[in-house]
């Protein structure tokens, strides 16, 4: 896929998923909007209702039980009051004297009173009745101390003492009304006397300070249950009001996992498509790198065999000596090239596994370095080596290991550009065979040592083929570590020469 179409179909993406966010935020905005302005007309309702019952309700209901008790016994002495009026109003022959109540004939001067005898017997029991109510209704005024002022205003003025209120009744009245509009949070509630401002309730003592502040402050209906203006119930949400039964909040929730689930496809499949177009121009790479790396020895192979032919050129001892040495230098070059690409990609497959017996790496070194004498002479090099004894015994596979040394050797001498100073060293720290192959080259970078060990990688130098190369050496070396359950570690600066050290654990 072209790197053009690529970017295209990125920003194509990221422009449709940035509108489709937008368009959700908006709708979000809205439909909280919407759910908040819906919030407090449930709330509005709720009291609204609250208020009603509360009106509808008896003020003995909520006032404190002693106060009831009083009501009830002046409710009493009213009835009775009432029914001794009716009596009188039904007997047109009945009226007050000197606070007594006779049967008679009374006009505006004078009043006519019948005698005892004269009385029907109806007459009789409707004046024993007046008279037991009335002494019935005297007795209950003398034990509560009864005044007609004070029972006119506790029964007509439904005025609220707030110390009084039935606060528990009021709190489950709120709760019950406000899950049946769909608001199912438990608010604070508190009464609030804004002129004194005082707290004369508050469910939640904690929210007490956000009492004053609260938007849902509700009046108290100035009906017949309160008079004092300044008398508020105020409710105070624990969070940020949402209706949790709305359904516009879960297809909100829905369309953001849908938009991160697809947010998250698409990302996947941009990497896995340039990985892919990574790994193709890797092949590209390695293929271009490989034919150029098989090509030059073949070619330097085959002059210097034409050379050899040549008596006049073969003759010379030395330069016959130059030119074996060149083949195989070349030859050996290609086998371990060839060696590294076969055993990688040996080790890709599943069913791989060592062979492991007991492996002299001092010797596997020295055989290793025998081969790259010469090259270092030609160079005018310089080859230390400085192989300690290794007590322990180290179990790994031959083959493997000689070509980890001689890959580790042949990128020392080779990304040394001039006359390379090598240090090869072997010891036993603890329970590892420690290898170092040190040289004066080049150098890595801090950041490209991150990743040298990746397969493929190379140090961009500007010229692909200033120094042959595919980027397979290292990251086999570090395969075959992995595999003797090693570690491999680099110690590098740029222009100050590097250092590969191997760790392989003994036995
Ligand atoms: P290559 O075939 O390119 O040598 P390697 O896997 O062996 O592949 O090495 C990966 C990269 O690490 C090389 O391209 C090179 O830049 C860097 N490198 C490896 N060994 C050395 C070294 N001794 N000195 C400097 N750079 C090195």
């Amino acid at each position: 896929m072209k790197r053009r179409f690529l970017i295209l179909l990125t920003t194509l993406f990221a422009i449709a998923a940035i509108t489709l966010v937008i368009i959700q935020i908006t709708q979000m905005r809205e439909s909280a909007k919407m759910s908040d302005n819906l919030f407090n007309i449930s709330v509005n309702n709720s009291i609204d209702k609250v208020f009603t019952q509360l009106d509808q309700m008896k003020v003995e209901d909520y006032v404190s039980q002693k106060e009831r008790y009083r009501v009830l016994q002046y409710r009493r002495i009213d009835n009775m009051n009432e029914k001794m009026q009716d009596i009188i109003r039904d007997n047109s022959e009945l009226f007050y004297d000197e606070s007594r109540i006779r049967f008679g004939i009374s006009t505006q001067d004078s009043a006519t009173v019948l005698p005892k005898a004269n009385l029907t017997s109806q007459e009789e029991s409707t004046l024993s009745q007046y008279n037991t109510l009335l002494s019935a209704r005297n007795r209950l005024m003398n034990s509560i101390n009864y005044s007609n002022e004070q029972y006119r205003n506790l029964v007509n003025d439904h005025s609220i003492d707030p110390t009084k209120l039935n606060f528990p009744l009021l709190d489950s009245l709120i709760r019950e009304e406000l899950i049946i509009n769909g608001v199912d949070i438990k608010p604070a509630i508190g009464i609030l006397e804004t002129e004194r401002d005082t707290l004369y309730y508050c469910s939640n003592p904690g929210d007490s300070a956000k009492m004053r502040n609260t938007p849902y402050k509700y009046i108290f209906h100035a009906n017949s249950i309160v008079t004092n203006e300044n008398l508020y119930l105020v409710l105070v949400f624990p969070s940020s009001p949402i209706i949790l039964t709305s359904d516009a909040n879960k297809y909100t929730v829905l369309s953001i996992l849908m938009i991160i689930l697809i947010s998250a496809l698409f990302v996947f499949s941009i990497r896995t498509i340039s990985i892919q177009r990574k790994l193709d121009e890797m092949k590209t790479d390695f293929i271009s790198n490989m034919t150029h790396e098989i090509k030059t020895p073949i070619a330097t192979i085959g002059l210097a065999c034409e050379m050899l032919q040549d008596e006049s050129v073969s003759s010379d001892l030395a330069t016959r000596r130059n030119f074996v040495s060149i083949i195989n230098d070349e030859n050996r070059r290609m086998r371990v090239l060839i060696e590294t690409i076969l055993q990688s990609s040996k080790m890709a497959n599943k069913n791989f596994s060592l062979s492991l017996k007991e492996v002299d790496l001092n010797q596997e070194v020295q055989n290793a370095l025998q081969s790259f004498q010469l090259s270092i002479q030609n160079k005018n090099g310089l080859l230390e080596t400085d192989l300690q004894p290794i007590a322990g015994t180290l179990y790994a596979d031959q083959l493997h290991i000689s070509n980890m040394v001689h890959n580790l050797v042949d990128n020392a001498i080779k990304y040394s550009p001039s006359q390379p100073h090598l240090v090869v060293s072997t010891c036993q720290e603890g329970q590892w065979a420690v290898l170092r192959v040190k040289d004066n080259g080049i150098g890595i970078s801090k950041e490209d040592q991150k990743h040298i060990f990746e397969k493929f990688y190379r140090v961009h130098t500007g010229n692909v083929h200033d120094v042959k190369g595919f980027g397979i050496g290292l990251s086999y070396v570090s395969q075959v570590v992995a595999l003797h359950k090693g570690r491999i570690s680099v110690e590098s600066e740029p222009g100050q020469g590097s250092t590969f050290i191997v760790q392989l654990p003994l036995a």
